[in-house]
């Protein structure tokens, strides 16, 4: 599956190919940007605040808070549910996030959800 995400309205979109541009809630055409082939590697980027999982680094390319994404890893998917209670992120990983580059600033203050 590939995912995409509109810089316009910040829509993450997983399919076979590149999704339907009509109808952006932003105003007229969906403005998509391949992000990455989805996996289980948990990625957030600390501009936009857009949270994927992919199975590489994502492409730094589209960023809808200007340019280039800042993705951080955070962890490998797994069973255990963590919320940051400063960016209110959540994610299920196998072991403790990444507490690096929380969107709030500073650390993320992962607790068990
Ligand atoms: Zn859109
Ligand atoms: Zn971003
Ligand atoms: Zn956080």
């Amino acid at each position: 599956m590939k995912m995409h995400l509109c810089k316009k309205c910040k829509a993450v979109v997983e399919g076979g190919g590149t999704p339907d541009g009509k109808g952006c809630p932003a105003g007229g055409m969906h403005d998509y940007t391949y992000i990455a082939e989805t996996g289980p590697k948990y990625h957030l980027c600390s501009k936009c605040r857009i949270l994927v999982k992919t199975f590489a680094k994502p492409a730094d390319f589209g960023c809808p808070e200007g340019a280039y994404h800042e993705w951080t890893f955070l962890g490998e998917a797994g069973p255990n549910a963590w919320a940051c209670k400063r960016c209110g992120a959540r994610v299920e990983t196998a072991a403790a996030p990444e507490r690096a580059n929380c969107p709030s600033g500073g650390i993320h203050d992962w607790k068990k959800a």
